[in-house]
């Protein structure tokens, strides 16, 4: 077992990663770097003065031994997470559809029995577990946040903790071994990721299956989601780079599937070493993965089509500018805040951003600048001719919805090709 010699946490700093974050190796190449990003979740509030706030260099470093993608710095969590932080949980429709199908898709591929323990690690409010439960199935979540609580009142069981051996083991006393686990978009975020590993085996049923969900490496190249990269997100999978985490601790794939969350996502079923089948969908992603070439020329690849990319959306607002056009940013996701700040976007280019009402986000600049975060009827109201979609993954989630709320002006989608769209 390999264990980090500094953990992050609790330092109040940041830790240098000179060895994989996974598998402990040491040649580690340099990746695309965007530049110092401030903490996404310190905001300050308009009109206050200039004061200092920490800013982490973001670079990519690539493992040619495990081939995982990860941040080259870990941030302290508490820098990142500040207790104080009001945590809001963004359920889109793709995420809710995801589930359900998710539920479904299980239910066809392997056998799932009513007195059998379903257990999501990092429930939130319970909206995944509330499809096994309706199925007839024992459910129990595990969230650190207030999220937890609202899934009790739903009717979920939820154990209020940050998931680990702790836990693990609580809710194994009390509700014996579970027949499935799964944990989506929990992989990236946690520093020891390899105890969260062996709490999971801690808590599976010897012939239980793990199933988890996370951002896809493949997609983020493919369609230059660059802005998913910023201090919570350490690890950036492929299928081959996770499958070397699980093996590691004795688990398999057996079967991988490409799902729409988050803007391209895997999701991974794991077992331990020969209990069930192994699906050819496995060998054919990884196949797929291999065919579209060595991860380092890959990566190179990647670093010159965002330079171009972020060149092009300055090329767009310069445009638009020179016809005196006023944009509006829609939505204050983490990811705005790499986009904004490494394509250098300021109060100038971009007048606000948009949020919805009751976000905490309102009434702070946007990290690293002066564009003020306002509610979300500033725009109905000002009818700006441009709105810049900052949730663009979404966008055709979102841009009936604005119109349907009355703009009436174009959507400006920056990712991954700049490009305007007429209203609908
Ligand atoms: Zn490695």
């Amino acid at each position: 077992m390999t264990k980090h010699p500094g953990l992050a946490a609790g330092t109040g700093s940041s830790v240098v990663v000179d060895r994989c974050q996974v598998c402990d190796g040491t040649d580690l190449k340099p990746g695309i770097f965007l530049g110092y990003l401030p903490p996404v979740n310190q905001m300050r509030p308009i009109g206050a003065r200039p004061f200092e706030q920490p800013a982490y260099p973001a670079q990519w470093l690539f493992c040619t031994r495990c081939q995982l993608v990860q941040l080259g710095l870990i941030v302290d969590p508490r820098v990142l997470f500040p207790p104080d932080y009001p945590y809001s949980s963004g359920t889109t429709r793709i995420l809710r559809e995801n589930f359900a199908e998710l539920y479904q898709e299980y239910r066809t591929l392997l056998p799932l029995e009513a007195k059998d323990l379903v257990v999501d690690i990092g429930s939130n409010d319970g909206t995944l577990l509330a499809n096994f439960q309706a199925g007839g199935h024992r459910v129990h979540g595990v969230e650190p946040t207030a999220m937890g609580d609202l899934a009790n009142k739903r009717g979920i069981a939820t154990t209020i903790a940050f998931f680990g051996r702790e836990s693990a083991e609580r809710v194994r006393s009390a509700e014996g071994p579970a027949r499935l686990i799964t944990a989506t978009n929990v992989f990236a975020h946690i520093e020891n990721i390899h105890d969260i590993v062996e709490s999971i085996l801690l808590l599976l049923r010897d012939d239980g299956v793990f199933v988890s969900e996370s951002h896809y490496l493949v997609s983020l190249l493919e369609t230059l989601q660059y802005d998913t990269i910023y201090h919570e997100h350490l690890r950036y999978y492929s299928l081959r780079s996770l499958s070397w985490l699980l093996g590691m601790h004795g688990l398999e794939v057996i079967h991988a599937k490409r799902i729409p969350t988050h803007g391209g996502s895997i999701r991974v079923y794991a077992a331990r070493r020969g209990m069930h089948q192994v699906r050819p969908t496995v060998a054919e992603m990884l196949a797929a993965e291999d065919k579209a070439g060595a991860m380092a020329d890959r990566l190179r690849d990647f670093e010159r089509r965002v330079m171009m990319s972020k060149l092009a959306l300055h090329a767009t607002v310069l445009d638009l500018k020179k016809q005196g056009a006023r944009i509006f940013g829609v939505g204050a996701p983490s990811r705005a805040s790499t986009l904004i700040n490494h394509v250098g976007l300021d109060e100038g280019m971009l007048e606000c951003v948009v949020e919805v009402p009751g976000s905490h986000k309102v009434g702070k600049y946007m990290p690293g600048t002066l564009i003020p975060v306002v509610e979300e009827s500033r725009l109905f109201e000002a009818q700006p001719e441009y709105a810049l979609l900052l949730s663009w993954h979404i966008a055709d989630e979102l841009i009936p919805k604005l119109a349907a709320k009355g703009f009436h002006g174009r959507y400006l989608v920056p990712l991954p090709e700049p490009r305007v769209v007429e209203r609908r």
